[in-house]
């Protein structure tokens, strides 16, 4: 059924473009979302045949899986990081900051920085995944897309129904275990940059979020 529909990938990862499958190795393929909720969505895949059915906190028990989803995972987004760069860098004040100095002459001793995009991206699983093969989702957080379509779309990565990576292993006790999880889904809008609140007010918060994009990726 379509909720089977990543399996594809992880079986047959070398039949797909650069454009669909990012990189595959023995134990994880990284794909594009299909229908990404930020600008920049992916999705990385674990492999191993004894995890992929496995609801993600289930997974995750196994500290040494943990460990190496988490190290993928890290890898990934700095990949992901070096793609925000070349789309928004441009954009970016840190990065024309930077730019100016390097074509000073004489360029100053200490260059600015630049921005730092992996600090814009995040990874993690939802609480209750609707897709059967277990993936993690490692996104920019701009929530900016034209497939962000529906309020769940928006809250599935703005409430505690998305649970980080770095917050494995869960406690025993993580509200974010128990079955009432979808519950979040049905929060009131919060801006994930400025915190502003939208309520149920769908088309308010999108224009509200089109807005963030293009401030965010200016600053
Ligand atoms: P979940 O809600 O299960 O955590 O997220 C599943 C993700 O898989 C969604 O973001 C959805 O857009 C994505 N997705 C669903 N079907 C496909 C597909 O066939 N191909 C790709 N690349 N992504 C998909
Ligand atoms: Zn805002």
């Amino acid at each position: 059924g379509v909720r089977d529909g990543l399996g594809a990938y992880i079986d047959k990862p070398e039949k797909y473009p650069p454009s669909v499958v990012v990189y595959h190795n023995e134990d994880f393929v990284a794909i594009y979302d299909m229908f990404p909720k930020s600008s920049l969505h992916l999705l990385l895949l674990p492999r191993d045949q004894t995890k992929t059915r496995l609801h993600p906190f289930d997974a995750f028990e196994d500290a040494e899986f943990l460990d190496k989803v988490k190290a993928e995972a890290g890898k990934l987004c700095s990949l992901a990081a070096g793609e925000l760069r070349r789309k928004y860098g441009k954009d970016s004040a840190q990065e024309q900051a930077r730019q100016a100095a390097l074509s000073a002459d004489p360029p100053p001793d200490e260059l600015p920085q630049g921005r730092d995009w992996e600090q814009e991206i995040v990874v993690g699983v939802h609480a209750v995944p609707s897709m059967n093969h277990l993936h993690i989702h490692v996104l920019s957080v701009d929530r900016y897309s034209d497939r962000l379509k529906h309020r769940k779309h928006y809250n599935s990565f703005s409430t505690p129904f998305f649970v980080p990576i770095d917050d494995f292993p869960l406690g025993p006790n993580d509200e974010r275990r128990r079955p009432t999880a979808e519950g979040y889904l049905k929060r009131d809008f919060a801006c994930w940059r400025c915190g502003k609140v939208f309520g149920n007010r769908f088309t308010e918060l999108k224009q509200h979020l089109e807005q963030e994009f293009a401030d965010w990726k200016r600053v």
